[in-house]
């Protein structure tokens, strides 16, 4: 049993899953998460992770003395990019087509699943190999080719852990980060043998045994396979070029042996030139495995004749990016290279895990991400806003400078405001989520008094003569917030009186 299933709120993989949400029927996020911290070795492994990532990466960053230029650099390009996606976009697909390979355009994850699926089945194969993909993760790809009678194998050794254990990713970099060595080494003696070769006899826990496993599991795959999904982490609009950075050799082998490469990318990955890719190599390595330079860098432009895939398709996904973009606070959020950085020194996600965040995108950029790609019209969309302290450390490790806190607070506006937000084209009216009509009506009401300096001063005045009154616990929603806080003490005199009197100043107009 995984340590996040222990919690009980079924985050296994469900069978009947919809392809928009393998995450289907997760709770809020808060409740997900008091879960989660209640399961002691989900944390320990979570922390042991995390910590030992994180002290890595700030080492290999602080071997460059040039890291801050690069990073706003970094900002820069993606930004200069999303301004003219349309263009970039256009110079991509002319340059994929004119090097060989063929590119569809998807909306939505529905019509990115139903295009890759048609793919596979022209294909007459029932079987795929996958390279580690965000972009197939969030559209629930896996479950959309099952449907269609169609096996999708991961390949990345801990999406085949995921896979496996019928289990979720809960990180990004590393996906079966909430399992320990003695839970995989379970995992592959029960389950190995499902999927294909099974796990040696009398397999230990060590990591070079269970890597062994992997491997030998793995090797029949690669040589079988005819068709490969992928993703991408970035696409050169200039040449059409495809790159993979990867640490294992595995997607080296899924994006050169089979005959059909079909790669599902979501739009923002564009980036102009190969200038503009130099400084991502640079930047992504040493953000997320702290290494200057990631093992295998692969790069394919369409298709070349007696080498690699004899077929290459492309597949644009929009699924959200295109409403995200029409934000000019949110869509900042475009520019994530998927580093992983901000998960490992997130204090919220170290303790409430992946899994708690109810998307592919776990940690602070999920909380950013996956409320724009997905709106905030449910409650768990809703509550993924507040699955932060605001404490900074994301916006600070953020290779590409995302100000994460700014555009929580942002969210936290729209959630609470209600409003409208444009989703698939269309402006659709917000309903405020549950359990905020409180808080929006208390800040109506602070608004209005802060409007009215008279009505402040008074009941400044007012408060300072009853502050024997004052209760150390608040009433009603309140409660929950000074079960755990002390309540401060209304100050015998308010600031402004104290102000006037001891400088001297003429009593204010109440302007
Ligand atoms: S938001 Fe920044 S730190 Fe987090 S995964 Fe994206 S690029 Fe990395």
């Amino acid at each position: 049993m995984s340590s996040g299933e222990g919690a009980g709120y079924g985050f296994r993989r469900r069978r009947d899953d919809t392809v928009s949400g393998t995450y289907l029927g997760m709770p809020a996020f808060p409740r997900a998460a008091t879960a989660a911290t209640r399961d002691r070795q989900l944390r320990a492994n979570l922390t042991h992770a995390t910590h030992t990532i994180r002290d890595k990466r700030a080492r290999a960053v602080a071997e460059l003395p040039d890291w801050a230029r690069l990073r706003a650099a970094g900002a820069a390009i993606k930004d200069r990019t999303l301004r003219h996606l349309d263009g970039y976009l256009e110079q991509l697909e002319a340059a994929v087509t004119a090097a060989g390979g063929q590119v569809h355009w998807a909306e939505d994850a529905e019509a990115a699943n139903r295009i890759v699926t048609e793919l596979v089945l022209a294909t007459g194969e029932r079987e795929v190999v996958k390279v580690k993909s965000m972009a197939t993760q969030e559209i629930g790809l896996n479950a959309a080719l099952e449907r269609a009678g169609v096996r999708a194998y991961e390949t990345d050794l801990a999406e085949l852990i995921v896979q496996l254990g019928d289990d979720l990713p809960s990180h990004i970099l590393v996906p079966a980060i909430h399992r320990n060595r003695r839970e995989i080494r379970d995992i592959f003696r029960e389950r190995m043998a499902d999927w294909g070769r099974p796990a040696p006899e009398g397999l230990s826990d060590r990591p070079a045994d269970l890597a062994e496993a992997a491997r030998l599991h793995l090797r029949q795959k690669f040589l079988d396979a005819k068709v490969a999904v992928s993703g991408a982490n970035f696409m050169v609009a200039e040449t059409g070029t495809m790159v993979v950075v990867e640490s294992e050799g595995n997607g080296r082998m899924c994006l050169t042996l089979p005959e059909t490469l079909i790669s599902v990318v979501g739009i923002e990955k564009v980036v102009p030139g190969w200038r503009d890719l130099e400084v991502f190599l640079q930047l992504l390595p040493r953000s997320s495995t702290a290494e200057r330079m990631n093992p295998y860098t692969s790069m394919w432009t369409g298709t070349t004749d007696d080498d690699g895939p004899r077929a290459f398709h492309l597949v644009l996904l929009d699924n959200g990016r295109t409403d995200t973009l029409a934000d000019t606070v949110g869509r900042q959020a475009l520019r994530c290279i998927r580093c992983s950085a901000c998960l490992n020194v997130c204090p919220v996600y170290e303790r409430a895990g992946g899994h708690a965040y109810g998307s592919a995108y776990p940690g602070p950029i999920g909380a950013i991400l996956t409320p724009q790609l997905r709106g905030v019209g449910s409650e768990l969309d809703a509550s993924l806003p507040y699955a932060s302290s605001l404490c900074g450390a994301c916006y600070e490790v953020c290779p590409v400078a995302i100000d994460i806190p700014e555009v929580l607070v942002h969210l936290r506006e729209r959630v609470v405001e209600g409003g409208e937000v444009a989703e698939n084209g269309r402006r659709v009216r917000l309903r405020p989520a549950r359990g905020h009509a409180a808080e929006r009506a208390a800040m109506r009401a602070a608004r209005w008094t802060l409007d009215h300096p008279g009505v402040l001063r008074a009941g400044q005045r007012l408060a300072g003569r009853m502050r024997g009154l004052q209760p150390r616990r608040l009433p009603g929603p309140g409660r929950a917030w000074t079960a755990s806080r002390d309540l401060p003490p209304l100050p015998a005199e308010p600031f402004r009186e104290w102000w006037r009197r001891t400088r001297g100043e003429r009593r204010e107009t109440g302007r």
